[in-house]
């Protein structure tokens, strides 16, 4: 498909589907061919504000489209996908991939056996301010993060762990590159029946630990990480979007990019830790994310977050979710 227009359609467009398909309709790579939701008075709204059609039915979308997002509640997306990928179309699906595994698997067997692509929207991975990480190369022993949010009745179909701890699991595993060994966790119901806080300890076969947290019973929003490993640490602030960098360099002259560098004594020598501020390149991630899927459908990129990466961070999700399920019973 190098070089041919992509006809796109969106499934679902409420809060984050109206953001696809705007997106899609201006994307120069892609042709928005309509939309389809359940409710059809939002779905005829979104359409006219987009010159775009919709559509009465999925079957109706499908037989006009290469692809498609699967931008409903989660608790729909492995039935919507199926269909989607049975009809041979590449799907783009968002985050969670589905609410199980066992329907996360299903979907990619499938989509191999139909040979279609499945991408999946952890839009994170595309932070502007994770990206200016990338230039470090970083390799962590020990990472913590945290993730907090006012409390909103759109997510609560599924505990906080699936609905915003995800997230932080996926950019965990993206950063380590060593399979989970353990996991050890907590959490609470406060304003929900289901998990609304959660902590979690995984420890990776190499050793690195991380500890990751998620609320969503807060005042204010707040997304931070936190990276260790021997002579650096850094930090990610993914919603002021900035990354600050401390490294112990031997002498000043060592790095030409510090803003700072104050001396410190360690075993009798005098060593420099260097403070950097790597630029931020402010960019819509959401835009990104989908122009990496319509180029991996030309086969001109890769997908940044493969069905597969979907798949494992789920999969660490949900074991997470048991081991809260179990320690709270
Ligand atoms: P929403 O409730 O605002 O919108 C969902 C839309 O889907 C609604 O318009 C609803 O009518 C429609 N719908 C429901 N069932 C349908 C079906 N079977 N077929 C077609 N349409 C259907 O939800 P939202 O906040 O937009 O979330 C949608 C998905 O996006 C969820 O999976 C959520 O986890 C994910 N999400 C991801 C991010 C992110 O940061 N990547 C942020 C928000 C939401």
């Amino acid at each position: 498909m190098r070089n041919e227009l992509i006809k796109i359609g969106v499934i679902g467009v409420g809060h984050l589907g109206q953001h696809h398909t705007k997106h899609y309709a201006a994307l120069s790579d892609a042709s928005l061919m309509g939309i389809y939701d359940i409710d059809t008075d939002r779905a005829e709204s979104i359409a006219r504000k987009n010159n775009t059609k919709a559509f009465s039915s999925i079957e109706s979308l499908l037989e006009t489209v290469d692809a498609v997002s699967i931008v409903t509640p989660t608790p729909f997306h492995a039935d919507v996908a199926e269909l989607c990928i049975m009809a041979k179309k590449h799907v783009f699906i968002e985050k969670p991939i589905t609410k199980s595994l066992e329907e996360a698997d299903r979907l990619l067997l499938l989509a191999k056996e139909k040979g279609v692509l499945i991408q999946v929207g952890h839009i994170e991975r595309l932070n502007p301010a994770l990206l200016a990480l990338q230039p470090y190369n970083v390799q962590p022993k020990f990472i913590e993060i945290q993730r907090l949010a006012p409390y909103t009745a759109r997510g609560t179909d599924v505990p906080v762990v699936l609905d915003l701890m995800i997230h932080d699991i996926d950019i965990l595993l993206s950063l380590v590159n060593s399979p989970v060994k353990t996991i050890r966790a907590s959490g609470l119901s406060i304003l929900t029946d289901s998990v609304d806080i959660a902590h979690a300890r995984i420890r990776f076969g190499n050793g690195t630990v991380a500890s990751i947290m998620s609320s969503r019973v807060a005042k204010d929003k707040v997304r931070k990480i936190k990276v260790f490993q021997r002579d650096l640490y850094a930090t990610i602030d993914l919603l002021l979007g900035l990354t600050e960098v401390y490294k112990v360099i031997g002498n000043p002259d060592d790095d030409p990019d510090a803003l700072i560098t104050a001396p410190f004594e360690y075993d009798g020598s005098e060593r420099f830790i260097a403070y950097e501020k790597p630029p931020v390149v402010p960019e819509d991630a959401l835009q990104m994310e989908l122009m990496n899927f319509i180029k991996s459908i030309r086969g001109q990129e890769t997908p940044i977050v493969t069905g597969k990466a979907g798949r494992d961070a789920l999969e660490v999700a949900m074991e997470i979710q048991q081991l809260i399920i179990q320690d709270i019973h």
